[in-house]
């Protein structure tokens, strides 16, 4: 006879630090944002949420669960929102040209704006999210940032999306 598969609290170590809260169902290490691989030597199988601590791909999913598959920027905005203070500019970069009016200097530095909500001004709410205004002529450092990286999935748990 099969057993049952075991619970999280059993089966995720990590589940511990949480002291409560609930994960999904039916969700391993494996599907999650916040899991990579890396380390020193023989890259294995780690947590950006624990700092780097080793994971097995198949645990149950821990309360900070991220679904890989259904990340989307659609509904989040989340980098763009107060989840970051700054987003620095560099001296070649064409947006400075393109829209000197959301740009302005600190610390000698050139960086977006932010509005009253701290917000980067090119970010707007939606009917059923947030948009880009300057989407197609957004800087090189939001072009760089990764749907899905490590930053991606800070800004979302600074904004309270996940735990
Ligand atoms: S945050 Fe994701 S990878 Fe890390 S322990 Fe929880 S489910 Fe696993
Ligand atoms: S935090 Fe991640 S999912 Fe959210 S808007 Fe930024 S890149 Fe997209």
């Amino acid at each position: 006879m099969e057993s049952a598969d075991p619970s999280p609290t059993e089966c995720n170590p990590l589940w511990e630090a949480w002291r409560g809260g609930s994960a999904p169902a039916d969700q391993h290490c494996a599907g999650c944002a916040w899991q990579y691989m890396g380390g020193r030597g023989r890259p294995v199988s780690r947590c950006h949420r624990f700092r780097g601590a080793r994971v097995d791909e198949n645990w149950a999913a821990c309360p900070a669960f991220i679904a890989t598959e259904d990340l989307s920027c659609d509904d989040c905005g989340a980098c763009c929102r107060e989840a970051f203070h700054v987003v620095e500019l560099s001296p070649r970069d064409p947006f400075r040209a393109a829209r000197p009016d959301l740009v302005e200097q600190e610390d000698g530095r050139h960086v977006l704006k932010r509005n009253a909500q701290g917000w980067c001004p090119c970010l707007s709410r939606t009917s059923c999210g947030f948009r880009c205004g300057e989407y197609e002529q957004r800087p090189r450092t939001c072009r760089d940032f990764t749907l899905g990286s490590a930053n991606c999935c800070e800004a979302r748990r600074r904004v309270g999306r996940t735990p």
